[in-house]
């Protein structure tokens, strides 16, 4: 499929996650590349809940999906919590319309009411696995006599309606991103339409919906593709136009095994909260199963592919078509490696901004010219917004420590508050307008060059400020806590000596 076939039509694309508890990432990714199909065309993407499995449903999950994809910014044209001209955008609201076509599918013979219960698939099942065949339902019931139907339903018996799969077909799917998929229909179950609770199955609700909502694409994982053949049946049976399929490579754990809670994190709400950034996320997400292909797109300054990209230049460069078919892995270093782009390249008051949520209590009343100084020192060494909130907690309240924090290699006690004493007089001699980070520098180092190593002076001091193994230089953290707090914090290390 070229762009200009691709143009002649009017590109509607849907998003329809179940509400079964929090929005995945893979979710993320599959709602990112539809959302960005259907706008570079002019389209409009559209966000569906697919809740008819009521057992699964979770209380606050489609809330969740709807800030997760405000927070990155994949806006929808249409959805349960803004309307459209399609309405309801809830499964569960449009049950009248599947019974509807479900009942069509009777009549016309595409469907049959099925009135086997629990013991008695169990028993089919039993039997075809004996037998080394692969369990489906047997069709008994396809054809019961016509009065024999209408008395078990007088009799309100329980059933499902489930749909014909016509024998020795061979169904074609052509696929976007797989190419053509053959599945013979022997291969088939006679799938279940419509539960004994009047609740459509997925795959029928997923049908009538993407042919009443006008879905002229549709875009989901590859964990899909066995139900197509099903989908192009129904399609057949009600006469409809089928949409066009693209199915996504799966995300993948390292070891690629099927992306799992067990493995990492997969919600997306436990990456907000750690902080990682909307650009950096779809930035990541994009290149999950695409990317833009050198050289076309290699930077012209490195002749490296191009591997950043906003969600304006993603609109632009993005294509369908180019989307792989291999699973892709999910690697955390790599998204690491984004949102510190992000972080770093964001302007000061931004990110300062962005960390009051990970900030911690400001009891001393440093004002904001002294947090920047302090994201920007620990901007550098932080993957998250999380982790340079954790970094710079030091400078809020020293965590507690002992003596042997303040050691620098065989140093003896008494030569450590000597080295501390001698830190304590240079620094409170400085003037207070000279109490910059240089001035500290090149007074405090040329003191340290005297002794036998400089990690003698500096270690002490930087780990009497700090109270940790590891932090920035002494000489910012001096200037950023002021003299009187750097004073008072080597007095109480010299006193624990
Ligand atoms: N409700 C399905 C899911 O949660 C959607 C599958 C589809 O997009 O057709 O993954």
């Amino acid at each position: 499929m070229n762009n200009s076939t691709i143009k002649k039509f009017k590109i509607r694309t849907r998003f329809a996650p179940s509400p079964t508890g929090f929005l995945h990432i893979g979710g993320l990714r599959t709602a990112l590349y539809s959302y960005l199909f259907a706008k570079q065309h002019g389209g409009q993407f559209v966000l569906r809940l697919e809740d008819t499995d009521i057992n699964r449903i979770v209380k606050g999950a489609a809330e969740a999906i709807y800030s997760g994809l405000k927070w990155a910014r994949i806006e929808y044209d249409e959805g349960p919590d803004i309307s459209g001209p399609f309405e309801p955008y809830v499964q569960s609201q449009r049950l009248d319309i599947y019974k509807k076509y479900a009942q069509e599918l009777i009549n016309e013979g595409f469907a049959y009411y099925c009135f086997c219960d629990e013991q008695t698939l169990e028993q089919i099942r039993k039997e075809q696995i004996a037998k080394k065949q692969a369990p489906k339902y047997d069709g008994r019931c396809r054809s019961l006599p016509r009065e024999d139907i209408k008395v078990r339903l007088q009799q309100n018996q329980s059933h499902v309606v489930r749909m014909k799969i016509p024998e020795r077909r061979v169904i074609e799917v052509n696929d976007i991103v797989r190419g053509k998929v053959i599945y013979k229909s022997d291969e088939l179950d006679d799938q279940v339409l419509l539960k004994s609770n009047g609740y459509p199955t997925y795959h029928l609700a997923v049908v009538i919906d993407d042919h009443l909502m006008e879905i002229s694409h549709v875009t989901r994982t590859e964990e899909w593709l066995p139900s197509t053949p099903k989908h192009i049946l129904l399609y057949e049976y009600f006469n409809w136009k089928a949409p066009q399929w693209a199915h996504l490579p799966l995300l993948l754990n390292p070891d690629k095994t099927k992306m799992s809670k067990r493995k990492g994190d997969i919600a997306l709400e436990d990456y907000i909260k750690k902080g990682y950034l909307p650009q950096a996320m779809i930035n990541y997400l994009a290149f999950l199963g695409w990317n833009p292909g050198a050289p076309a797109f290699a930077e012209a300054s490195t002749g490296k592919e191009k591997e950043i990209y906003s969600m304006e230049e993603l609109l632009k460069d993005f294509r369908i078509e180019k989307v792989h078919k291999a699973g892709a892995v999910f690697n955390i270093e790599k998204l690491n490696w984004y949102n510190q782009y992000y972080i770093r390249q964001m302007p000061e008051q931004q990110l300062l901004e962005k960390c009051q949520l990970y900030l911690p209590e400001n009891k001393t009343g440093f004002g904001g010219e002294q947090i920047i100084k302090m994201l920007n020192l620990e901007k550098e060494r932080a993957n998250t917004l999380g982790e340079i909130g954790e970094g710079i907690k030091f400078f809020f309240e020293p965590p507690a420590y002992t003596k042997e924090l303040l050691k620098w290699k065989e140093m003896a006690d008494k030569q450590i508050k000597k080295s501390l004493t001698t830190s304590k007089k240079i620094i409170s001699e400085i003037p207070d307008e000279e109490f910059t980070v240089e001035n500290l520098k090149s007074i405090l180092l040329s003191e340290a060059e005297i002794m036998k190593n400089r990690g003698e002076l500096l270690w002490p001091l930087r780990a009497a400020l700090s109270g940790q193994q590891n932090s920035p230089p002494p000489f910012e953290i001096i200037e950023i806590l002021g003299k009187k707090e750097t004073l008072a914090r080597i007095n109480k290390a010299i006193n624990l000596l």
